[in-house]
Formats: structure tokens, sequence, C-alpha cells
């Protein structure tokens, strides 16, 4: 076992990845091609450029080259932020009387106050490079927004984002960063669109949901000169951006001869997870080690663990290629308790394939054991966690008192995703009580199913 583990291992800038890292080169089988709803063929690179950046559809494609190399415009706005620290639970650890050691990496040193910087930087860098003017994209709880709007603002992009209403109510001050960044923010749904008005139609009083601030941020851009739109979660470009986690991650504990036993990322639309395990499952794919993964979610979006796995659309208004991956439906809107993001309908076609092969486990928590683990970390480590981040914190937790149980010493890693400054409102209902909980029936979940439609697709 390693010893003298520093409570922080940072790299030095020398040490940074210059490559991110393309799991799918190392997957035997790779996951099922994006189809075109209209044609029912997978779809090919021409398709995808009225709507994304060449150069993403380009990475977005390719399931061969192992290493891609990072450019030196991302690499200089990556170091203004990174390397991100590995840290060391020695605190958490004392409190819950373990002999399991606990780290985690923590993606909240950035003004964004999550990982999801790692992917806006190189899209919008991409963008600038093309020769593109401006953006649109869609925001949930308001991480990707406000990383997006600082990458736009660093490489000189113009950026229209369709922020979930329910969300830019709950959380006004988000919008004023993405604003000073200089972005502009409309609530999802409105009327500026054709999906938003028809989702307003049909029904007025609703918050929106990602699916449908999805469609209306992908309207914008096809009908804008010189736009594209960007997504920060799903797609495999976005799970190769945030490999830089994980890059990070395997560098610093090798440095220390640390070999996890167990990975642990929350998962909503799965580009944290993906890019924390990424070269750990590389090597895992390739026999050279027996680490498991486990991928958190909400109880009241519970893509993996009660979602189907078929093709669905990836947004509301079914305006995108359809995906094979876990889905609750294009249709879904988790319940209006729902604190935090984590509310995707769907999830990463890589996390969904690696967890249909069963290289990855999932587990589904409810948002009061969440919080009260949260309680826990941020007593003992003195972060105050995002809301979407607890949901690892306490995997973490329950795996680190089985230890306790069984006397294992295993090496625990997860993903400290974010803070949760933004996320207050959250943590004020946790404190006095009043945060409630709902799990859907199964007659809720098949209200969702049914917007999956059953295409016939032969591949
Ligand atoms: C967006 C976000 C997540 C979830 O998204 P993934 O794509 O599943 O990683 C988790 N944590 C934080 C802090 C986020 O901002």
């Amino acid at each position: 076992m390693s010893k003298n583990i520093p409570v922080k291992i940072y790299l030095n800038e020398d040490e940074m990845p210059k490559f991110w890292y393309n799991v799918r080169a190392d997957m035997k089988e790779k996951h099922a091609p994006f189809i075109h709803p209209g044609t029912l063929k997978p779809c090919v690179a021409s398709d995808l450029y009225p709507v994304f950046c060449k150069e993403l559809v380009d990475q977005e494609l390719n399931q061969t080259d192992q290493k891609i190399p990072i450019p030196d415009g991302i690499l200089d706005f990556y170091k203004m932020f990174r390397p991100s620290p590995l840290i060391r639970a020695y605190s958490l650890e004392k409190v819950l009387g373990t002999p399991a050691e606990i780290y985690y990496k923590f993606e909240g040193n950035n003004t964004s106050g999550s990982h999801k910087l790692n992917s806006a930087a190189a899209q919008a860098y991409y963008a600038k490079q093309e020769g593109l003017t401006s953006l649109t994209t869609e925001t949930g709880a308001g991480q990707w927004g406000t990383a997006l709007s600082m990458a736009c603002a660093f490489y000189g992009i113009d950026l229209t984002i369709y922020m979930v209403k329910i969300s830019s109510e709950q959380k006004p001050y988000r919008k004023i960063v993405m604003e000073t960044y200089g972005a502009s923010v409309i609530p999802s749904p409105s009327m500026k669109t054709k999906a938003g008005q028809k989702i307003l139609a049909e029904n007025p009083t609703t918050g929106g949901s990602l699916g449908c601030a999805i469609s209306e941020a992908l309207e914008q851009a096809l009908t804008t000169e010189n736009c594209r739109y960007v997504l920060g979660s799903v797609l495999d470009h976005v799970i190769l951006h945030q490999s830089v986690v994980g890059l990070e991650c395997k560098i610093a504990m090798d440095k220390y001869g640390i070999t996890p036993d167990i990975i642990i990322g929350c998962a909503g639309g799965g580009s944290n997870l993906g890019g924390i395990i990424s070269p750990f499952m590389g090597d895992r794919l390739n026999g050279k080690n027996n680490i498991t993964f486990i991928a958190v979610e909400p109880a009241s979006c519970p893509s993996l663990t009660r979602g189907k796995f078929v093709y669905d659309f990836g947004d509301t208004a079914r305006t995108t290629p359809l995906i094979k991956m876990y889905t609750l439906g294009n249709g879904f809107i988790p319940s209006a308790n729902h604190a935090g993001g984590l509310r995707y309908h769907g999830m990463s076609p890589i996390i969904s394939k690696l967890y249909d092969d069963g290289f990855i486990q999932a587990r589904a928590c409810i948002q009061n054991d969440v919080f009260d683990a949260a309680k826990i970390f941020i007593k003992s480590e003195g972060i105050l966690p995002a809301p979407e981040s607890t949901h690892a914190i306490k995997v973490a937790i329950d795996e680190a008192l089985k230890c306790k149980e069984t006397g294992e010493k295993k090496t625990i890693l997860f993903g400290l995703t974010g803070t949760g400054y933004f996320d207050l409102m959250a943590y004020a209902q946790h404190n006095s009580g009043e945060m409630t909980d709902h799990v859907p029936t199964d007659d809720e979940l098949n209200v969702g199913f049914s917007s999956i439609v059953p295409f016939d697709i032969k591949l």
C-alpha cells in the first residue's frame, strides 16, 4: 500500500495530459450508431455538419484513434484552471472510521464551478477556428451555460443559452453570471422558437425540461447564419474532452503507486463519469485491471436503473438523430421537487453500452440520502458540493462503510464534479427538513416510455 500521500496531489504544468483519450478505440464492441430519423440509416458526417462544428463531428465519429492531441489554444485555457487537485479524503476517512482510502478529483475550482468547462473550452475553441460567429446551447441547472459563457467570452464568440425555466427561476444568480460573461439567456420554453411556442401551447405552465431547451437551441442554430449548436454532455466528443479528468487522476495516482479498486461518478448525461473512468476503463477493457465502476443517478430520474436501452430522440421536439441509449423517453419530465441537475431523460451512448455490457454498475439514490451524505462530507472535507456531486459522495461513503464492516482496505476514487453555491435553496430545504423525495411509479415511467417511437431500425 502507498505511503506518505499528500492531502492534495497536484500535477506540474509539464505533467498535464497533451492528449485526450478516446475510450471507444479500446471498446471491442462499439456502441450503435446515430440513426437519421428520416432515412433510418446511420448518420454520416454530412448529416451532422449543419448542426455541430466540423471538428466536433469528426471527433464524434472517430472510433479508432486512441489519442487525440489537445491543441495548444485549448491547453493555454486549460492551464488557467487545470490541473485540478486529486484530494485524499483523510478527514472523511477518519470520521467514517473506515480502513478504505478515499480520493476525490475536485473539478469545482473554476468560476463555472464544475467539470463542464473542460468541454466548453474545446467546443468554443473549435467554433472560433472554424470561423463561426455564434453558438447556441441549453442549460438545466446552469453549470454548462456558465462554463460555455466563460469559454465563449475567452475565445470571442456570441452565445445564446436556453435555460430550463424552472432552473432560471430557482437560480437567478446563475443567469446573472452567464450574462456577465456576455451570453444572452432565455428561459425555456420561450416564444422565440417554433418548438417553444408548440410546447407552451400544449402546456402553458410547464417549468420546462432539458429536452425542450435542446429543441429550442437546435432550432435557433439551424436558422441562424454562421451559428452552430453545442451540447455539454451525452455525446462522445464531450466524454473525449472530459477524459482529461481521468487522465490527470491516472498520472497523479501512478506517481504515488495508488491503484483504485472502485471508481464512482454521478451520472446525468454521463460526461463526468465517462471522463473520469475513460483511461481506467481502457485498461480494464484490455484486461489490465479489475476496477469496479459505479454510476450514481437520482431515483427521480433513473435512466440506467429503470430506463430502456433503445433508440430514442435526444430532445422533446424529436429533432435530433436517434440515439441508442438508456432512456426514460424523450417526453419524460422529472418531478418538480427534484433539486439538482441529473435530470436528462437519456444517457451517453458510451456509458449505456458499457453498462449494458456489464462493465459499469449503476445505483439510484433519493435526494434526502445524498444530502445527508453531503453533510458528512461538508463537515469533514470542508467543500460545499453541487447536488449532482453528492450522489457520488453518497455511494463513496456507502462503499467506505462496507469496508469498515469487512475490514477490507479498498481504494475508492470519486468525482467531485462541482460546488453548490448556486444550489443553496436545495440545502435550505434539506436544512429545514422540508426536502421531499419522489420516486416515480412504474405507471409514471410508462408515460415517459410512451414517448419513445418504436422505429424499425435494421443495422
Ligand atoms: C452537469 C453536471 C453533472 C452531470 O452531468 P454529466 O454529464 O453526467 O457529468 C454533474 N455534476 C455537475 C457539477 C454538473 O455540473
